[in-house]
Formats: structure tokens, sequence, C-alpha cells
């Protein structure tokens, strides 16, 4: 994948924004695009952030849980994910040879040749959606009423980009619903506008789209096509560039229907398999996004959104 070339005038705005993040000091630069360090003032908006919506899904009584940043390679065999986006996935890989090869790798190395081909695949991935993991611990039967899960985690997705609003590793916060098929509609349209609402009280000029995956190659069309006609996917779109660029998106909510539910064997009470609906926040995105809109300097942040984010 290519860097922004900063012929266009949305690619110099891209550049110009991540300039500017990198001269206050909230973001800290690495030699690989979409890869940085965060300062205590990012981390702390984050955090407030993360409180804001903590708070706001309180009625959901959600039970929380928490994964890192890798899961099994097994589980991830079970999302597809590697026939839908294969070339944002990642895997792990390590030396599992012995001193002979390890010799021959240190000699390639020396030699400023590539040592990575002495690596093997290890049995875990790296997390592309804080959900996944979520699913493959649910197997079996559901709790009448369905469940919802509070899941905050790293996530890992190969798209590197100059553009600072799309990063290789970000966390995201989701609210997660399994259950039967009406109750997950019924979820993702009510949290969709409490989102909204949660958003907006923050300063944030969000509008909601319906949006569509870049799943890959031919096959993958298609399922962009049924997203957009059966309506799965609404995101929330901040603009972050004006009149540039359509809007970026810093949340998300989907309906997933059967699709992970049945990879995983997840079945309501009544032993039919489950539908799923998650809410997702980008944390980073939407850190960005409040950065752009109040300005670099949090002391000049509008009153109230600094007492509501604990700033
Ligand atoms: P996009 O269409 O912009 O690539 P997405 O549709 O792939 O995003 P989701 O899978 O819906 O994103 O992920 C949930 C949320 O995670 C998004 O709404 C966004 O806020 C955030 N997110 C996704 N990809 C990135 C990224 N590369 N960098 C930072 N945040 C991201
Ligand atoms: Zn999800």
């Amino acid at each position: 994948m290519t860097l922004i070339d900063p012929g266009t005038a949305l690619d110099a705005a891209r550049l110009e924004f991540r300039e500017d993040l990198l001269d206050a000091g909230l973001l800290i630069g690495s030699a690989s695009a979409g890869i940085y360090g965060r300062s205590a003032t990012f981390e702390a908006i984050l955090a407030g952030l993360d409180r804001v919506l903590t708070e706001m899904a309180a009625p959901l009584a959600a039970i929380a849980v928490r994964f890192p940043p890798v899961y099994p390679r097994a589980d991830f065999e079970r999302t597809d994910y590697i026939a839908s986006f294969p070339d944002l996935a990642g895997v792990v890989s390590s030396f599992e040879a012995g001193d002979r090869e390890h010799r021959e790798l240190l000699a390639a190395r020396e030699e400023g040749r590539a040592w990575d081909g002495w690596l093997t695949p290890s049995d875990v991935v790296l997390t592309n959606a804080i959900c996944h993991p979520l699913y493959a611990t649910l197997e079996g039967r559901l709790p009448a009423g369905g469940a919802v899960y509070d899941v905050l985690g790293w996530g890992f997705r190969h798209e590197p980009s100059a553009d600072p609003m799309r990063l290789q590793s970000f966390r995201m916060h989701e609210f997660v619903y399994v259950g039967d098929p009406q109750g997950a509609q019924e979820y993702r349209d009510t949290w969709l506008d409490r989102a909204v609402e949660t958003l907006q009280s923050l300063g944030l000029p969000v509008t909601a789209v319906p949006a569509n995956d870049p799943f890959f190659g031919r096959a993958g069309r298609m399922l962009v096509s049924a997203q957009l006609r059966e309506n799965l996917k609404i995101e929330l779109t901040v603009p972050i560039y004006g009149d540039l660029h359509e809007g970026t998106a810093i949340a998300s909510a989907n309906c997933q229907r059967d699709h992970l539910t049945a990879a995983f064997g997840i079945r309501t009470a009544d032993g039919e398999t489950a539908h799923a609906s998650c809410l997702a926040f980008g944390m980073e995105r939407t850190t960005l996004a409040l950065l752009r809109v109040h300005g670099l300097d949090v002391g000049s942040w509008p009153a109230e959104v600094r007492s509501r984010l604990g700033l």
C-alpha cells in the first residue's frame, strides 16, 4: 500500500494535520506509517471519552471483558477474515528452528539480507476487531433475552497511511449484543441513536451514513453491495478535512446477523442460531476528531466539553 501522494488538496490536508499533531507532541512519530506513540494529554482525552461512553452504556448492564491484542489462529480461521480482508490481516511469526538456522538467520542479517524467511507463522494472529475473540468464548447457549458485552482493546489493520485518522494499531470500544434476530436489530437501531446523541454532546458534528467495507477482490464486491442493500452497517462520520472528503468514520453500528454467531456455534436460549449486532467506537479516531473540532490546545476547549471529559 502506498503512502498518500502529497499531490492533491486532500492529501496535503492530511499531511498538515499529521504534522500539527506531531509538532504539538500529541502523537509521536515512528519509522512505520500509522504507528505512533501517544502523549499523556492524548491519553487523558481518550480516557475521558471512554468514561463518557461507559456512562452512556450503563443502562445496558453489559458484561465487561478484555482481551489481548493477539488471539488464537484457530478462532481467526472461523471468522473468515482472511477471505474478506487478507490485506488487513497480520499473523505473528516467530523463530522455531535450531542453532544452525539461527546462525543462518544472523549471517543473512549481518549481510543486510532479509532474515524473516527463517521465521514460522505461530498459532496466534493480531486481533483485527476486538469482538472476534469475544465470539470465540460464547460457543453454546446464551441466557434468555440474550446478553450484552463491553469489550475494549487493541486492533491491528495492515493499512499504512499518512492520514493520522488511519492507523495500523488502535483501540476500539465495542458494545456487542448477542441474542435473537429481532433483539439484534432493535439493539443496533436504538444504540445507534444513543451514540449519535453522545458524540454530538461532545461537540462532534456526526452524521450517520450507510457504510461499505473494503471487502477484498471480486467476491468482495458482491458482499459490499449486499451490505449496502440490506443496510447492515451504519457509520458515524465527522468531516475532518472539510469539503475535501465526505467525512471519516469514528464509530459504526453493525448488524452482523448470524455471520459470526453461526461460525462460533452461538445459540439463543431456544437453541436457534443467535444473531449479533455491535456498536464500535474508534478510540483514537474519536480523540483525533475532538482535537480537530476543538483545536490542539485542550486548555482552550469549551469548558463544558472539558468538564465532561474530566480534563
Ligand atoms: P474504515 O471504513 O474507515 O476503514 P472500518 O469500516 O474498517 O473503517 P470498523 O471495522 O467499523 O471500521 O471499525 C470500527 C471503528 O474502528 C471505525 O468506526 C473507526 O472509528 C475505527 N477504525 C477502523 N479502522 C481504523 C484505522 N485504520 N485507524 C484508526 N481507527 C480505525
Ligand atoms: Zn464488532
